[in-house]
């Protein structure tokens, strides 16, 4: 298979030229964010910042045109021929967590730098003006919540958002915003950045975060949606402590029990789905006893666990959600248990849009490579222009060891395959 590849891929007219500068690009980044560990480009911080420099003077090297937009990001633009016509964007963010992966948000951004760059140097002037955004602020990691950057774009932040601080200096982000030069003022008016309507479509391009690039071995994916989540941090479930030895079935309270027998509903409910060919996933990541009263002894009275649920569908999410609830009633009542739930927290789902899908999925076949569509269970700023109502589009690039650490490992002729892909949908949409 992996032979079977190289060999089509040496056929792409643009490869070399790619290597090039992805290696080059790749090799600085790394070297100008390391830790020691992994690297550390921190949303709206100096890592952030001194990426954004390094691959503006490489665009600014390749006879591309650069600016910084309002939310600080950096643009990169080829200019169409009829620059009237709304512009196709491409792009992803170029910040990670701390000790991340150099992969991250910077295979996106390089891939639409290589684009660019390759119809400059061939002369080809595309209709529609393009641009590449290296964006600001999508991990979550600094400030909480995740898409800073884009949703800043689009008027999406709230004096909330705004007000939280930064662990480790204690600055709020929006002074850490107006550090790099970010216009906070029209960011707290919740202003547009940029005009929804003149975007005629985002296309971004990343590692994939999960295995199944890896174990379906394809270098590629198309991405058909994001999955959007409903959570709770905490959810407790109260019923009676007793002695271990004393209290016959009949008459426990057992929290423990009951929580299992909630979970295994939950885990039978997500096969059905699944069975009707729904998108879903359900996750219970922290879940426990309290270790200050707990024991071996003791019929346990209290259970503390979180609760993820996310899908491609809003309808979906809902409904498993109403499963939830409905379980935990039926539940508590039958066991004599209560389920005391926290704030419930959500983010939302996206679809890819249906045109851009099949337009990569033909490109990667015309490339003489798979187009499996795989659904894309990270979050991403291609969420945020998707429901902005852009048309959006992803490309997934195998990956082993998932992210947000030093071990993420893409293949350099993987990427190029993604990037290929990436290139031939683009000209196409583009002239
Ligand atoms: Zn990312």
């Amino acid at each position: 298979m992996m032979a079977a590849l190289a060999e089509k891929r040496a056929a792409f007219p643009e490869e070399s030229a790619d290597r090039k500068l992805a290696e080059e690009l790749l090799d600085a980044l790394r070297a100008k964010t390391s830790d020691g560990v992994g690297i550390t480009r921190e949303s709206y911080g100096a890592g952030e910042s001194a990426a954004l420099d390094l691959v503006e003077a490489k665009a600014r090297a390749l006879g591309l045109q650069t600016e910084r937009d309002a939310g600080a990001n950096l643009v990169v633009t080829l200019e169409g021929s009829e620059p009237e016509l709304p512009f196709l964007a491409c792009g992803s963010h170029l910040d990670s967590v701390p000790q991340g992966g150099n992969f991250d948000g910077a295979a996106g951004v390089i891939a639409g730098l290589a684009i660019l760059a390759g119809f400059k140097a061939e002369g080809f002037r595309p209709r529609r003006t393009l641009k590449l955004y290296a964006l600001r602020g999508e991990e979550s990691a600094r400030f909480g919540k995740a898409y800073l950057g884009s949703s800043a774009l689009f008027g999406g932040l709230t004096p909330a958002d705004l007000a939280v601080k930064d662990a480790q200096s204690g600055r709020t982000l929006a002074e850490c915003m107006r550090d790099v030069g970010v216009a906070v003022d029209r960011v707290e008016r919740a202003e547009p950045l940029l005009d929804a309507a003149r975007v005629a479509a985002w296309v971004e391009l990343h590692i994939e975060q999960g295995p199944v690039l890896v174990a379906r071995n394809l270098p590629v994916g198309i991405v058909t949606g994001i999955r959007g989540n409903i959570r709770h941090r905490a959810v407790e479930c109260s019923g009676e402590a007793g002695h271990s030895g004393a209290v016959p079935r009949w008459l426990r309270r057992d929290a423990v029990f009951a929580t299992a027998e909630l979970i295994t509903h939950l885990d039978r409910h997500w096969r059905t789905l699944l069975e009707r060919g729904r998108d879903v996933v359900v996750t219970s990541g922290v879940f426990g006893t309290d270790p200050q009263e707990h024991a071996i002894a003791r019929i346990p009275g209290t259970v503390r666990f979180s609760f993820e649920v996310r899908s491609q569908n809003t309808e979906t999410l809902e409904a498993f959600y109403d499963l939830f609830l409905s379980e935990c009633a039926l539940i508590g009542e039958e066991r004599g248990v209560s389920f005391k739930l926290d704030r419930r927290l959500e983010s939302t789902s996206a679809t890819m849009d249906a045109g851009w899908v099949t337009r990569l999925k033909a490109a990667a076949r015309g490339l003489g490579l798979p187009d499996e569509e795989i659904p894309s269970g990270a979050g991403h700023d291609a969420a945020v222009f998707a429901n902005a109502g852009i048309p959006s589009a992803m490309i997934f690039v195998r990956n082993e060891h998932g992210s947000h650490n030093p071990k993420e490992a893409m293949e350099i002729d993987d990427f190029l395959a993604g990037i290929a892909v990436m290139r031939a949908a683009i000209r196409d949409a583009a002239q």
